[in-house]
């Protein structure tokens, strides 16, 4: 699409009127004012046990997990799901108020809070409930929630657990190679004139029938018949020296020191300076520990040859260590914020990237906005952070992960194969400056960056397969076949009446959210609007012919959810072009659909087009006094809302957050129950099927998260049974 410079739309940054309004933010974003009240992956438990395979769990999969566990499926374990759900959200809330302690710390804490509050009636069965979940609790860990300082956190404890694990196994493997050759020293001792002297024998039977021996005899005899088998003393040197090498080393040592033993060598960094300076002095303690390793298993396999190796071990040096040698031994961990990355750091960075060293770099940015509005130059796959993932990328050696920090929990395995592989690794993470959008709550601020594609999701792993299609990977991004993610949105127009819609999240949104940025978007009272007002989504699909006329805008609500139209200027309407040009260049790199990307097909497009759904009347949310109106749900990336106070019990749903998907209910009627995205199920369409259904969905579904509502057909025959059945559901 082209930009539409000429285009007399919105209002330009600076004129008149602009300051003085009051921030809105995007229509999108309106139910997740409190985040404390959803179930989402924050907060996360770095677990402490390194033996397990997943280092970070979310509180919510914990526990589900207890729930599981302790809670048997149906209305028998409603109550010890809501009381111990009820724990999670405290403790969530807990979490975000800046509470930190382990997982048991807090889970604690909360419990004895919740049963404090409680009344007489129904502590006992809190009590009882409580505490059967936590006898059931076998994840434990520090809590951590979605703040600045998390994604280095999460990195930090993934590396840390991962190499305490090599450390450990080399470790082994160094023990296994100072035991042997200590037996062969002391095989050798044996064979010497000390190790068979009389008073040694003694020694070794001390306590022993020292009685019945002639330790003078027996050692006369022994010296006698092995005089010829001692080592060469070129030999015993060799060994004790690899003995001394592989017993001081530093590259591998337990945590706890003693005084003869020095502290491990560290491997995490705050800046590439020190790595680089740390690598270079540790090479000559490499090179000896790769020399003695190597001796040790020649000694022992009894394979050292003076004539041959002599000389290859006297020249050894750091010039002969293979990329195999250097692979052996710890990564190095550089944990950056972007705003601190001077020109001489970046370079630096790239430099140790290049190396193919097992260097693993996080950078961590708070503010990508401020170099996509502005820059100018031809769109590459990215400014700013962007830039910097797409540079590592090019470099064609470089395991790359960028991602929201909101996304990390579902990413895990990709930290972890990053931090894994034996390259070097970027992680580029966004988590959003408090500065820019102080309105949202760091989660949603990461979680906006990645639905409107200012920040995309994206792996690339150079062993993954020839091709750029297997080793770039996008499936992260929500809806990564399209330009922007579409979404369902509801409001109540002035008639009362609830309107569903289908509305793409843009760069335009995430842009608007920013207290910085809020004066390209001008808002317009329901009385201007008119027909050349089209969604900025439609209007950035337009050439310039087309868009002629056409006025772009956003929905946004203001602090009562009243709904409004925000029109935007060509400051974002350029912005929004760059950004949509680089995820489209993503998509073609990774295979994603045709070039320029694949577009919705016409079923979706004709869906789209229908505009607006008219459902049925029905209690909805309330007009606000300037004649705005009040969105409803929302979808998948963005945290889905319980909202269990905002529903009418008389109409059917499922708190679909909670879904375990199981798949009963969508068998029962796969019309009328359907998964989401998060593959977890709602209520497609309430007409699909009999009340019969919903009632036997409901009382079929382990997690009694379907609610029947009252029978739509009042002729359906039974009813009077049915709607017993559905009482307890209500
Ligand atoms: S809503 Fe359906 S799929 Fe989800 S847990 Fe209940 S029965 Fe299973």
């Amino acid at each position: 699409m082209n930009e539409h410079p000429a285009q007399p739309i919105g209002r330009r940054a600076g004129e008149p009127g602009g300051s003085s309004r009051p921030h809105l933010r995007p229509a999108l974003l309106a139910p997740y004012r409190d985040l404390s009240k959803l179930r989402y992956d924050y907060p996360l438990i770095l677990s402490s046990d390194i033996e397990e395979d997943t280092f970070v769990r979310s509180l919510s999969d914990v526990v589900d997990g207890v729930l599981q566990q302790i809670a048997p499926p149906g209305i028998a374990g409603e109550r010890l799901r809501q009381h111990v759900l009820l724990l999670e959200a405290r403790i969530r809330a807990m979490a975000s108020r800046g509470a930190r302690g382990s997982l048991g710390e807090l889970w604690d804490l909360a419990a004895r809070e919740l049963i404090r509050g409680s009344d007489k009636d129904s502590r006992t069965l809190l009590e009882d409930s409580l505490g059967r979940a936590r006898s059931a609790l076998r994840v434990d860990g520090p809590v951590v929630d979605c703040v600045d300082d998390s994604p280095s956190e999460i990195l930090k404890h993934a590396w840390g657990t991962l190499h305490a694990q090599r450390v450990r196994a080399t470790l082994v493997e160094i023990a296994e190679l100072e035991t042997k050759l200590s037996e062969i020293l002391e095989l050798d001792f044996l064979n010497s004139d000390e190790g068979r002297s009389p008073e040694r024998l003694q020694r070794s039977v001390a306590g022993c029938c020292e009685d019945a021996f002639d330790f003078e005899a027996w050692s006369r005899i022994l010296s006698e018949s092995s005089r010829r088998s001692r080592l060469p003393e070129s030999r015993r040197r060799r060994i004790r020296e690899a003995l001394s090498v592989l017993g001081s080393q530093r590259f591998f040592a337990a945590e706890v020191t003693t005084v003869d033993r020095p502290p491990p060598h560290a491997f995490a960094f705050e800046s590439c300076e020190l790595a680089i300076a740390a690598f270079r002095e540790r090479l000559a303690e490499m090179v000896d520990l790769i020399k003695a390793i190597t001796i040790a298993k020649l000694e022992i396999d009894n394979h050292y040859r003076e004539s041959k190796h002599d000389d290859f071990f006297r020249r050894f040096d750091e010039s002969s260590l293979e990329p195999d040698d250097v692979l052996r031994f710890p990564s190095y961990l550089i944990c950056l914020r972007a705003k601190d990355c001077t020109a001489q750091e970046r370079a630096a960075i790239f430099e140790l990237l290049s190396s193919d060293l097992p260097i693993k770099v996080l950078v961590q940015s708070d503010d990508i906005l401020s170099e996509s509005m502005h820059s100018r130059g031809p769109a590459s796959l990215g400014t700013g952070a962007e830039h910097m993932a797409s540079m590592a990328v090019a470099l064609g050696n470089t395991y790359v992960l960028q991602a929201a920090s909101s996304s990390l929990y579902p990413l895990s395995d990709r930290i972890r194969e990053g931090l894994d592989c034996p390259g070097p690794a970027l992680f580029s993470i966004f988590c959003g400056s408090g500065e820019t959008l102080p309105q949202l709550p760091p989660y949603l601020r990461a979680a906006v960056a990645t639905q409107s594609r200012a920040f995309p999701t994206f792996r690339y792993d150079p062993t993954a397969g020839e091709s750029w299609a297997l080793r770039l990977d996008l499936d992260e991004n929500p809806q990564p076949e399209h330009d922007w993610p579409l979404m369902h949105f509801e409001y109540q127009d002035e008639a009362l009446q609830r309107i569903a819609d289908e509305v793409a999240f843009t760069f335009v949104d995430f842009a608007a959210a920013d207290q910085r940025y809020a004066d390209h978007v001008e808002t317009i009272g329901r009385s201007d609007w008119n027909a050349d007002m089209i969604p900025v989504w439609r209007y950035l699909e337009l050439d310039e012919q087309e868009a002629r006329g056409k006025v772009p805008y956003i929905l946004t609500v203001d602090a009562d959810d009243g709904l409004h139209r925000g029109v935007v200027d060509r400051v974002l309407i350029r912005a929004a072009h760059r950004c949509i040009e680089r995820w489209r260049s993503l998509q073609q790199l990774g295979g994603i659909g045709d070039s320029p990307a694949s577009q919705p097909s016409e079923g979706e497009r004709a869906a789209e087009d229908s505009e607006v759904e008219l459902l049925r009347e029905e209690p909805a949310p309330q007009l606000d006094e300037s004649g705005g109106e009040s969105p409803a749900e929302q979808q998948q990336t963005l945290p889905a809302s319980e909202a269990e106070g905002a529903q009418n019990p008389d109409e059917p749903y499922i708190e679909t957050p909670r879904c375990t998907t199981c798949d009963e209910c969508t068998q029962i009627n796969p019309r009328m129950f359907a998964y989401n995205e998060n593959r977890q199920a709602y209520i497609a369409d309430p007409d699909a099927g009999s009340y019969r259904e919903l009632v036997e969905a409901a009382e079929t579904c382990q997690v009694s998260i379907i609610h029947p509502g009252k029978p739509r057909n009042p002729r359906e025959p039974g009813l009077p049974e049915l709607i017993g059945r559905a009482e307890p559901f209500r």
